[in-house]
């Protein structure tokens, strides 16, 4: 059941890549197995999936240690400074950072573990007031201010669009974060290379591709609606 939702979702994925004269490949599909259980990661993972998504700091850790080591694990959900302990030897990226503090504690972390850590910037597009992320207007400065730090490497931009009856809706928004990664690239600031787009969920991904997501996050297209937690 959950090969055929899979496959539902790579249909869609390369139906989006095809309108908008991209590669398949240049979309990696991450599935967002947040509230789930191992198995149903499992199921997946038998069917090649390898990049999953968890929003919280001990689940994710909780999954690493029971599942096979070459899943990469994208943390994507808020993350505070006190459990970057836990995540920056295990995330293959953190998709979430949105202020200086959290970007030196990760830094900090990272020299001490001897490891580099990949980072997304998660920017607040639509400036809604419930969500994490830098404002659009705050990115440059703040990505200069951080680029130096030591053992972070600063790979692009994270969005959560708002949640939309008509996924067009969101159009704007993915095509907005697009810009600024143009616009930060411009820059050229030293050590930063925006080459990550993490945009699109479940209602809107096929849009987020067309508008040139590099990462999306597909939740409930995949594992079904969850039970209990919220969305974010
Ligand atoms: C839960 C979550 C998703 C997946 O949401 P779906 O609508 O179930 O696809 C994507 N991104 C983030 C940050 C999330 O927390």
């Amino acid at each position: 059941m959950l090969q055929e939702n899979l496959e539902d979702v790579e249909l869609k994925i390369q139906s989006a890549c095809d309108r908008a004269g991209r590669k398949r490949s240049e979309v990696t599909l991450i599935a967002v197995s947040k509230t789930k259980p191992v198995e149903m990661l499992e199921e997946i993972y038998d069917c090649g999936q390898r990049d999953f998504g968890e929003n919280k700091v001990q689940e994710m850790v909780d999954k690493y240690e029971v599942l096979p080591s070459d899943i990469r694990w994208h943390l994507i959900g808020h993350l505070q400074r006190n459990k970057v302990k836990y995540v920056v030897d295990k995330a293959c990226l953190i998709h979430s950072v949105d202020s200086m503090r959290l970007a030196k504690a990760i830094s900090d972390e990272a020299v001490k573990k001897q490891c580099q850590v990949s980072v997304l910037i998660e920017v607040n597009v639509a400036a809604e007031e419930s969500k994490f992320g830098v404002s659009p207007e705050e990115v440059i400065p703040f990505i200069e201010a951080i680029a130096d730090y030591p053992n972070l490497r600063i790979e692009g931009l994270m969005t959560i669009a708002p949640y939309v009856e008509c996924p067009e809706d969101n159009r704007a928004v993915f095509r907005g974060l697009r810009q600024l990664g143009v616009d930060i690239n411009e820059k050229n600031i030293n050590n930063v290379n925006v080459h990550i787009l993490s945009m699109g969920m479940t209602n809107d991904y096929e849009i987020a591709i067309e508008e040139g997501a590099t990462m999306v996050r597909v939740g409930t297209g995949i594992f079904g609606v969850r039970n209990y937690g919220t969305s974010h």
